[in-house]
């Protein structure tokens, strides 16, 4: 339940007003200008990646980001922490007791909040740089950030790597000497040391074997226990996030479409999209049948069909679906989506 606090001022005037939230997005838009080739350079589309996304995180909460590759989850995971300018919206962070609106911090001021906001990526080896030892990498951005050296900075790379289950000599090597799996902690190690209170978590299993997986995601679930963390989990893979999330949020062409509680939200789809995506996932039992199945090309965000940009792979696409854009609506408490079936 969320608790309700005395609203906190902002370094911006905007605030949050419960205790327990970490993040607050609002009508978050991400465009891309598409210009004419030539001499003469016009503006002839827009490519609207991240479309008036909101939602609101709790400290200590997992929310998944997910939808279809082209959907706009990375490049919302992206601007959110702001390796991405917005082109509209607001990203309201809690950090050293203060709301700041991350979509208007200038970029000499983000440097400090960085260590707040963590990535994990998908390819650990490409993330990682081979030619530096594990400490170095694991250390790097306490050097950067200036926030330990000599054996106070050996001291917390021991620590950190102790913590994702490596030893203190791995120090040592380089990253080619490692294991998927254990390249993946490597890169764990290296976004959690400066202990950030936000991680995006970016397809951080996809490419790893299934029981390394599971692994892996057991380690981010004991050390978000451990380190009190807020994750954002951006995945295509539906089986991954239904072990992780509590609550998901499903993208389609740059917008959210539908929000809700994990167990909800699989137990009882309501957007057409998400019950799509529900029906793709494998199942293990053959005499299983699926109801509902999924086709066509992913909407091109830089241009939309007109009204609900899911309506030409709709199979309940009705009349006012391609005229009017539906908006994201509240069903339950904890339930929205956007989707002309239903009606507040
Ligand atoms: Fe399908 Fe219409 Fe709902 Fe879009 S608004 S998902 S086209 S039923």
């Amino acid at each position: 339940m969320t608790a309700l606090a005395t609203s906190s001022p902002s370094e911006t005037g905007l605030e949050i007003s419960t205790e327990d939230t970490l993040l607050r997005v609002r009508n978050l838009c991400k465009h891309f200008p598409v210009f004419s080739r030539g001499f003469i350079k016009k503006q002839i589309a827009t490519i609207r990646a991240v479309d008036q996304v909101s939602f609101d995180l709790k400290r200590g909460e997992t929310l998944g980001l997910v939808g279809e590759s082209g959907s706009g989850k990375t490049t919302c995971a992206r601007t959110i922490l702001r390796a991405l300018q917005p082109t509209e919206g607001e990203v309201l962070f809690r950090a050293n007791g203060k709301t700041i609106d991350l979509s208007k911090t200038p970029e000499r001021d983000l440097k400090p909040l960085r260590t707040k906001m963590q990535m994990i990526f998908q390819d650990p080896f490409s993330s990682l740089n081979p030619r530096m030892t594990v400490g170095e990498i694991v250390g790097e951005p306490l050097t950067i950030h200036r926030l330990a050296k000599g054996s106070e900075w050996e001291e917390r790379i021991v620590e950190m790597l102790r913590r994702v289950g490596l030893k203190p000599e791995h120090r040592q090597r380089y990253p080619h000497a490692f294991s998927g799996g254990q390249r993946q902690r490597i890169g764990i190690a290296r976004a959690l040391i400066m202990r950030p209170s936000l991680v995006i978590a970016d397809e951080a299993v996809s490419a790893l074997d299934v029981s390394v997986q599971a692994q892996v995601i057991n380690l981010l679930k004991d050390l978000q226990n451990e380190l009190n963390l807020t994750y954002i989990f951006v995945a295509h893979d539906l089986s991954v996030v239904r072990h992780v999330c509590d609550r998901v949020a499903v993208m389609y062409a740059g917008k959210i479409v539908e929000i809700a509680p994990t167990l909800e939200l699989f137990d009882e789809p309501k957007h057409p999209y998400t019950k799509a995506l529900i029906s793709a996932i494998p199942s293990p039992d053959p005499d299983i049948k699926l109801d509902f199945s999924i086709g066509g090309e992913v909407a091109d965000p830089g241009n939309l069909p007109g009204g609900c940009s899911f309506h030409p792979r709709c199979p309940e696409c009705f009349a006012p679906c391609k005229t009017e854009v539906p908006e994201l609506i509240r069903l339950e408490k904890n339930r929205q989506t956007a989707c002309h079936l239903y009606t507040p």
